[in-house]
């Protein structure tokens, strides 16, 4: 691991296949992804089109209901290249858009930095959407008297309405959706704090959530529409969680973002040589100082780590003419990191590698190590300043 890394909190993928890229940005289909595609094929071919246009053969319907499925992905991603776009335009970079089950989602490296920015990156969603929805209903409705065939006319009339309705839902005012993006820029604006305005949107988006929650439960109880109900209870669940959790994520950003490695790390830690026996690694240092690990130098260089968990795992017999070398975790296998890495990205990075410690270093030159307790005792310190400035 290269001690250099990107200054951007890098964020998790959600789990997927690769499927392309459009212009350097990676273009990424989560598994719910195929279940969606094969239920709204599987509607557009067995129930739209069929009532849509009965003259039509099941073949036909098929076809179009393919046709219909395929295009229906492709609007939702022009959607998400829409905000991926502006986003660039605004020099907020792109890690890549995501397609699944609740539509498509395009990651940014970090939030925008002025609410103009974020209510630009927001708005040319539904606009592309709209935009989509004018070029369907155009062909729907003006194909038949320039003689395109019904097949196509149908597919794209109802393709129209899809998007119509997707640029509707997303300007709804509830944030993660665009609409509440559009009103936490706004919010942003007015109050000239983010948090505050995500604090509010994202209330917004949960009382939606709820609402819709509670719609899909009528529809269920009242209604009769229990598939309609189901997936409404659905989305508006996922929503509400997505409002949280969106919140919760931004305070952490605005948390770490200005603490680096060097400010948590326990600094000059006490190391070990890697030719030290054993036995006088057990009794001189770990049964003598307060540590459960040194890190391994050899003349200031960093070339390992050792732990007690090391060593507990040979019998006392089999240490007799071992070395620290031998059992420590080589350099390759740690995560080092340089001393003005960004809080978040280092747990990030322990969090990814499941290791409990990172070594702070630079040019391979330890500067300190950053342990799970450190990084607890800072959080609690970091915790009871945020409680005091909420108040
Ligand atoms: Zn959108």
């Amino acid at each position: 691991m290269d001690p250099g890394r990107s200054p951007d909190p890098p964020k998790r993928p959600l789990g997927g296949i690769r499927a392309g890229s459009v212009a350097g940005i990676p273009i990424t289909l989560d598994y719910s992804w195929f279940v969606i595609f094969f239920l709204v094929l599987g509607t557009f071919a067995g129930a739209v089109f069929p009532a849509h246009a009965p003259d039509l053969g099941r073949t036909t319907h098929l076809l179009m209901g393919l046709a219909g499925a395929i295009l229906f992905w492709v609007s939702l991603l022009l959607h998400e290249l829409a905000h991926a776009f502006a986003a660039r335009a605004r020099g907020v970079g792109v890690e890549g858009i995501t397609l699944f089950i609740f539509g498509g989602m395009a990651r940014t490296t970090r939030e925008a930095t002025r609410p103009a920015d974020e209510f630009f990156i927001a708005v040319v969603g539904p606009l592309a959407s709209l935009a989509l929805a004018v070029v369907g209903y155009g062909i729907g409705i003006g194909g038949p008297g320039l003689g395109i065939p019904e097949s196509v006319t149908v597919v794209a009339e109802y393709l129209g309405f899809l998007n119509l309705l997707l640029a509707v839902f997303n300007l709804f005012p509830g944030f993660p959706l665009d609409g509440g993006r559009i009103l936490r820029a706004g919010l942003w604006q007015v109050t000239g704090s983010l948090r505050r305005a995500t604090r509010l949107a994202a209330l917004s988006g949960r009382f939606l959530g709820w609402a819709i929650i509670g719609l899909g439960i009528w529809s269920l109880l009242v209604g009769g529409g229990v598939i309609g109900g189901l997936w409404l209870i659905f989305i508006g669940w996922f929503l509400t969680h997505a409002a949280r959790s969106s919140y919760q994520q931004l305070l952490l950003q605005q948390l770490f973002n200005p603490l680096v490695a060097s400010d948590a790390m326990s600094p000059d830690p006490e190391t070990v040589s890697p030719d030290l026996p054993l036995p006088e690694l057990v009794l001189e240092h770990f049964l003598r100082r307060p540590y459960n690990s040194f890190p391994v130098t050899e003349d200031g260089v960093i070339v390992g780590l050792v732990t007690l968990g090391h060593v507990k795992r040979l019998e006392r017999k089999d240490w007799a003419g071992k070395v620290t070398g031998d059992v420590m975790t080589p350099l390759r296998d740690l995560a080092l990191v340089a001393p003005e890495t960004p809080m978040a990205e280092v747990l990030e990075i322990m969090r990814e590698d499941g290791s409990r410690r990172v070594l702070v270093a630079r040019e391979w030159e330890l500067l300190g190590i950053l342990s799970t307790s450190d990084i607890a005792r800072w959080l609690e310190r970091v915790t009871l300043v945020e409680e005091t400035q909420d108040a």
